[in-house]
């Protein structure tokens, strides 16, 4: 399953998530959701860097970064 990194979609429900911060909200289920990048070459998860309000992935195994075209999203559960 493909996550639209803008519009995600809770994975319990299927709801649409809310932006709260850096963070997603799910409007059914209540549950904080943080979204991942994983590389699209090796498989390791990214990093996720924040510049002048844009995000960047990088992998630390392949050492480059990753545009956002051939990142995989996944979501995570977080807590506020
Ligand atoms: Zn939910
Ligand atoms: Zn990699």
């Amino acid at each position: 399953m493909s996550i639209d990194p803008k519009a995600p979609l809770c994975p319990n429900d299927g709801a649409p998530l809310t932006a709260r911060g850096t963070l997603w909200q799910c409007a059914e289920c209540a549950g904080y959701f943080q979204l991942a990048g994983r590389c699209n070459v090796c498989g390791n998860d990214l990093e996720r860097l924040t510049a002048c309000g844009a995000v960047n992935w990088f992998c630390n195994h392949c050492k480059e970064l990753k545009s956002k075209s051939v990142v995989q999203y996944h979501l995570v559960s977080a807590t506020p």
